[in-house]
């Protein structure tokens, strides 16, 4: 299994924000779409960062409520971990654990094709483990 047999499952969308997008509007979309993440592209559609919930519990922390008046650039992480869709889902258990996040983009020359969280990881990863047990017990059951 690799990170294209897991979009083809989950699709391709990906929810990002601007730059400019206040700490609020991150909440509320973050909110509204039920997800811990959001890629920050810029104009030209590059990648220019993600925030998570964690980056902007930290904001709160450190500033108080007015931290929800930030522009998200200001809190984001910059040097965004991406996969492609060739990546190993052991590769990205790999990558998240080293890392210590739960969102990789999925970059294809250059453009944001996708993103994976380790809910998805962690799907993929027990329907494997469940299909590996039930081959075995049927080689045992016919053996
Ligand atoms: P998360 O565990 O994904 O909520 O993120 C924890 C921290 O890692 C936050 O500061 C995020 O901005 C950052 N982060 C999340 N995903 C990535 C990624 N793919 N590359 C770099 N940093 C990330």
């Amino acid at each position: 299994m690799n990170v294209a047999s897991i979009l083809k499952l989950k699709g391709r969308q990906v929810a990002t924000a601007q730059p400019d997008a206040t700490l609020l509007e991150i909440v509320t979309k973050l909110n509204q779409r039920r997800i811990g993440a959001m890629v920050i592209v810029g104009e030209n559609g590059h990648v220019d960062g993600i925030v998570s919930e964690r980056d902007i519990i930290r904001a709160i922390a450190k500033s108080g409520a007015s931290a929800l008046q930030q522009t998200v650039s200001e809190v984001m992480t910059q040097n965004v971990v991406s996969c492609s869709e060739k990546s190993a889902i052991d590769e990205l258990m790999e990558l998240m654990t080293e890392g210590r996040f739960r969102h990789l983009p999925v970059m294809e020359d250059g453009s944001l094709v996708g993103i994976i969280s380790i809910g998805d990881v962690v799907k993929n990863h027990v329907a494997e483990v469940e299909m590996e047990v039930s081959s075995l017990r049927s080689y045992l059951a016919t053996g």
